[in-house]
């Protein structure tokens, strides 16, 4: 379904997901793509990942922003920290958005951005000034393409 090329940049990058988050061949992770149609899509060059571990993307953003939501509000700087060091360990949706993001080598076609998109892009890049659409057409996903 997609090129060699971009699988073997999946392939690198998923590893070493896997790697940082403890799973191996016997504690196995799954992760969920499902085939996208538009741009690079029609080349095989994009993929389009829906949810790991089990959980969709959209839901593990959701459990990311109550997190930041709880850790803002409360009043103890143990709890909140507690809250701040315990999410960016266990989110199994943004460690795979922040792998892809340190791991994988995304094409950046002339004028435009690099081709990693999610629900993280506004906060964590790599490109901040995402516009609403965009951001709003990738909340349940992530879409790379290489
Ligand atoms: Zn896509």
């Amino acid at each position: 379904m997609v090129t060699d090329e971009l699988a073997d940049e999946l392939r690198r990058a998923l590893e070493r997901f896997a790697i940082e988050t403890g799973f191996d061949e016997r504690r196995q992770v799954s992760v969920f793509f499902k085939p996208g149609v538009f741009g690079h899509h029609q080349l095989g060059r994009a993929a389009d990942i829906y949810a790991v571990g089990g959980v969709g993307i959209d839901q593990w953003k959701r459990r990311w922003d109550e997190a930041c939501g709880r850790a803002a509000r409360t009043a103890s700087g143990a709890a909140r920290q507690i809250i701040t060091k315990t999410e960016p360990v266990t989110n199994l949706g943004w460690r795979l958005y922040k792998a892809l993001q340190r791991y994988g080598r995304w094409s950046q076609p002339y004028g435009y951005p690099i081709q990693l998109f999610g629900p993280w892009t506004r906060s964590e890049g790599p490109w901040k000034h995402i516009s609403d659409r965009l951001l709003r057409a990738h909340l349940d996903h992530i879409h790379v393409a290489k």
